[in-house]
């Protein structure tokens, strides 16, 4: 199944039915799961054998999701989880004890820039921040012998950034240490991170897999290209887990994705709900089509924006004259999605009175849906920063972010010119 291209396995990878079944996964709203015989339970129990006991754990409509998911991104394991956020804290605490480090860009989104600067230190796991275009040598200079990861996401919400992954491979490959993407913005239909170095991919299904707003979930997709084994770096995956009766991880085929089911999704409950995983099957259906149609809208709308008189700059890194066009070229060759961010001419206030001129495109605290959006992140998603971290994570007061979706291009085109009119 999974030889096959990416339009195929999103509409056919992921569940197959046996005579008689649903076509579609059903909505498996069980919390349990019956068996006739002790010894089937603990072999269950003791990860001996394969099969569902508990939703807490696992559940038969989730898991439909997670190996489509994983088909498209060409790994071996997926975990559905209740949200994009828990996926991130599912997979640092997978990683993570106290006393140990993560080093992340600081272009990220802005959930997970909070949790990482501000919740895991709580908990005695400090995170280092590098600049997206800082040199290897730099971001080298971060990594010691308590670094469990480095992070970043694929496209920066909202700073745009692309990610420079063979520069970011090399570092990790060369003190064996697991590289981290966090795909959500191009999803496996623009850019395949695992054929980029990556080891561990985590999405929010919030946005394009599920693309219709309905469905809160995260993602993590396990590559199974790690040697945990002997790793000095990950003790813990080399060490019997006393709660499974000494199980040492790291001599799994699916170490990370093992420990962090039968441990962190064991332990804090952040699966994936059934009904969400159904919402999230259906509408990654077309995501290959919805995809193709967002970047085509979107680069028309970016050179748009470009061209008008009041906007001080587009940041969208499909056009020429990007800062990240030579990047996105080389590892989104198909398009870059539907995000970009602009700058209005004008302050905070400005942005407001267009924002609100727009007829067509709404304001919401979301983006990578089939509907077109906007929002302030200086005066929302990101007012817990500082000025100077806001500068860090590339968001000036000026910038509005707009998420295209695939409404017909000329009536998105003709909202932004009546609102910028406004300005
Ligand atoms: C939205 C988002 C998240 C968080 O996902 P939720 O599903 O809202 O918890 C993480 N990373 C990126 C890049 C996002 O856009």
């Amino acid at each position: 199944m999974n030889d096959y291209k990416p339009e195929t396995l999103c509409v056919q990878a992921g569940y197959k039915p046996k005579n008689g079944e649903s076509r579609i996964p059903q909505i498996c709203q069980s919390t349990t799961f019956y068996y006739g015989d002790t010894q089937n339970m603990a072999d269950l129990f003791d990860l001996k054998a394969e099969g569902f006991f508990y939703s807490r754990l696992a559940n038969p409509t989730v898991e439909a999701l997670e190996k489509k998911i994983a088909a498209l991104e060409g790994g071996v394991y997926g975990l559905g989880c209740a949200s994009g956020m828990s996926a991130i804290l599912l997979t640092a605490m997978t990683l993570c004890e106290a006393g140990d480090n993560i080093v992340c860009a600081s272009e990220i989104y802005g959930g997970s820039f909070n949790l990482f600067s501000v919740t895991l230190p709580k908990f005695g796991i400090e995170c280092r921040f590098f600049d997206a275009d800082c040199s290897a040598k730099k971001l080298e200079s971060l990594i010691d012998e308590r670094t469990k990861f480095v992070f970043a996401e694929t496209i920066a919400n909202p700073a745009i950034v692309v990610l420079d992954f063979d520069k970011i491979a090399a570092v990790c490959k060369k003190h064996e240490l697991l590289f981290i993407v966090d795909n959500t913005l191009a999803t496996p239909i623009l850019c395949r991170p695992f054929t980029l170095g990556a080891n561990i991919v985590v999405h929010s299904t919030t946005k394009y897999i599920d693309g219709h707003a309905a469905a809160l979930g995260g993602m993590i997709i396990d590559g199974g290209n790690f040697n945990f084994k002997g790793n000095k770096r990950y003790p813990a995956f080399n060490t019997p887990d006393e709660s499974y009766h000494g199980l040492v991880y790291g001599e799994l085929a699916v170490a990370f994705g093992t420990k962090c089911r039968a441990q962190m999704i064991r332990d804090t409950g952040a699966i994936m709900s059934p009904q969400n995983a159904f919402i999230t099957y259906l509408g990654s259906d077309t995501l290959a089509l919805r995809m193709e149609r967002t970047c085509r809208n979107a680069e028309r709308v970016a050179a748009f924006l470009a061209k008008h008189p009041k906007v001080e700059w587009v940041k969208y890194s499909a056009l020429p004259n990007d800062k990240y066009h030579k990047l996105a070229k080389k590892y989104l060759p198909n398009g870059t999605g539907g995000m970009m961010s602009f700058g209005i001419k004008g302050n905070a206030k400005d942005c407001a009175r267009f924002m609100e001129s727009l007829k067509l495109i709404t304001q919401e605290t979301h983006v990578a849906d089939a509907r077109s959006c906007v929002l302030h992140p200086a005066s929302t998603t990101h007012r817990q920063l500082s000025e100077q971290q806001l500068i860090d994570a590339g968001i000036s007061a000026n910038l509005v972010r707009l998420s295209v979706g695939i409404e017909n291009a000329d009536d998105i085109i003709a909202d932004l010119t009546q609102a910028l009119t406004n300005v």
